[in-house]
């Protein structure tokens, strides 16, 4: 099949774990260049080593990264929340309930709806350097809209989670445990074939620590692997429910105490920042630079969804992890890449090393450190999944973001 050499690399982001370091997590190479066939990285070095390929790419100085992994996000729902977001703005507090606006919202709307702003989203992230995304469930909340958007998320990742405890729906505001009961029986019987992950919302609001345990281990004796929402709107039980359970990755991490940092440490969770919410309710930003300190690990991730981040791109969240997370540009644009991959247990993914897929990133930049340098340009140039470039113009060749 055709071999493609791109050359003419000014700074290649490889994070080849070989040589990934703490003062150089992006195992940077310089004046560099990769070759890809049948959709995998073949060989990577200096560019004036580079065998000869079918075709070449001239990147004329600039710099290639590993494409963004998206390790937590919400796509599929119907609806918009401007003027909440603009009330918010204005004064007014975040609170866990405006999810059951989209829940109505997204139960009226047809498949075909669904499936359309689904798509949309997701080629609004390529454009922006995302090569593989998470989706969740929970904005449908019965057993057949549950079964719904997870199967309609399946059309385009293979990194689906089942939400189904999100919120309690308004229909069960009397009874949630009879909801819960829902949840951990017909509706994740609906659910799992279309999920590899299950997760939930451990906050004041949404659920407690011992009905996230039951979703949780329901959801594992189903196959399901676990994550979950913890500690965004202040401190909680969450994340050291996550790692006593041993949960590969634990999302938000706003509110830590000194524990909840060495249970981290101690359990390899990795913690996963999403800092486009904190942008985007006002909350405090959660301190990246403590959790590296004590060895933890961290995802930046963009939590994309209609009511507390409604941002699809991880440049924005990398630009705002170096400017109030306290990450170096290159600790941001790992946690973006290779660490968001590990937390989806996909360390095949977020490396550019022979073997990986060819999910690559141009930027219109000499350099990675541009992403926080010029917040807000977009300087993705080019995005290829699987050795192809993506989005496609006319929309005719689309392909999911699966490896299969
Ligand atoms: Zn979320």
């Amino acid at each position: 099949m055709t071999a493609t050499l791109l050359t003419g690399i000014a700074e290649l982001a490889t994070n080849d774990p070989a040589r990934s370091t703490p003062s150089d997590p992006l195992a940077l190479q310089y004046d560099a260049a990769l070759v890809w066939q049948d959709g995998r990285i073949v060989w990577s070095g200096p560019a004036d080593r580079a065998p000869a390929a079918d075709d070449r790419i001239d990147a004329a100085g600039r710099a290639v990264l590993p494409g963004f992994v998206d390790s937590h996000s919400h796509l599929v729902f119907a609806g918009d929340r401007t003027e909440e977001f603009r009330a918010r703005m204005a004064g007014e507090r975040y609170s866990a309930g405006g999810i059951r606006a989209t829940v109505a919202a997204t139960r009226a709307a047809t498949d075909d709806q669904l499936r359309s702003n689904l798509r949309g989203l997701v080629e609004e992230m390529a454009r922006q350097g995302t090569t593989t995304v998470e989706v969740k469930s929970g904005y449908g909340l019965t057993v057949e809209d549950e079964e719904r958007a997870l199967r309609l998320a399946r059309e385009v990742t293979a990194e689906t989670t089942f939400l189904g405890a999100h919120v309690v729906p308004p229909e069960s505001a009397d009874d949630p445990g009879a909801y819960l009961d829902l949840v951990t029986g017909p509706m994740l019987t609906a659910a799992a074939p279309y999920a590899r992950w299950i997760d939930a919302f451990c906050e004041t609001g949404a659920f407690d620590a011992d009905q996230a345990r039951s979703v949780l281990e329901a959801g594992a004796a189903a196959g399901l692997r676990g994550r979950l929402h913890a500690n965004q709107l202040g401190p909680g039980p969450g994340v050291a429910l996550a790692c006593e359970l041993g949960l590969v990755a634990v999302d938000h991490c706003t509110y830590l105490k000194d524990a909840d940092v060495a249970a981290l440490a101690d359990s390899g969770t990795i913690a996963t920042l999403l800092p486009g919410v904190d942008f985007s309710t006002r909350q405090p930003y959660p301190d990246a630079r403590r959790l590296l300190d004590a060895g933890v690990r961290v995802a930046l991730a963009s939590d994309c969804n209609p009511g507390s981040s409604f941002t699809s791109s991880l440049p924005f969240c990398v630009a705002i992890a170096v400017r109030d997370l306290g990450l170096t540009p290159a600790e941001a644009v790992h946690a973006a890449t290779a660490a968001g991959a590990d937390a989806l247990d996909r360390s095949d993914l977020g490396r550019l090393v022979p073997g990986s897929p060819a999910d690559l990133v141009l930027l219109d930049a000499p350099s990675h450190v541009h992403l926080a340098y010029r917040p807000g340009v977009p300087l993705v140039a080019a995005t290829w999944r699987a050795g192809r470039m993506v989005p496609p113009v006319d929309g005719s060749n689309w392909q999911p973001i699966t490896h299969g």
